[in-house]
This record gives structure tokens, sequence and C-alpha cells, in this order.
């Protein structure tokens, strides 16, 4: 399985082809460190990258 994020929200999935948080199908292999939100209305940061499911997310993309 091969872990890629999705360029829309960041999520990262394994081996989807449409992401399950924005639907987005375009993805990077490129990220920089992992975010895990729990519980997305609770936590500040998940609200400032506009997260709103739980789940694994990557801190930074590049490209
Ligand atoms: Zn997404």
């Amino acid at each position: 399985m091969k872990e890629k994020a999705c360029m829309t929200c960041r999520m990262v999935v394994e081996d989807a082809k449409q992401c399950p948080n924005c639907n987005g199908t375009q993805f990077t292999t490129f990220w920089r460190g992992y975010i895990v939100i729990l519980n997305a209305s609770e936590s500040a940061l998940a609200q400032r990258m506009g997260i709103k499911a739980p789940g694994k997310y990557a801190f930074r993309l590049s490209r």
C-alpha cells in the first residue's frame, strides 16, 4: 500500500482514487509530516486547516 496525500484537503489515504474527505481526485506522494486529527470540531489546528473529518493528514505538501 502506498500512501498519498489529497492536494485539496491534505488527507492521507492508501490506494484510493477519490478522497474520502473532500472527494478530490488529485493526490501527491510528496509531503512532510503527519497530523492525526481525532476530533476535528475540538481541534484549533483542524479548524485552521479546514479539516472536518477525523483522520491522518499531511502537515505540509511539497508538490
Ligand atoms: Zn481531500
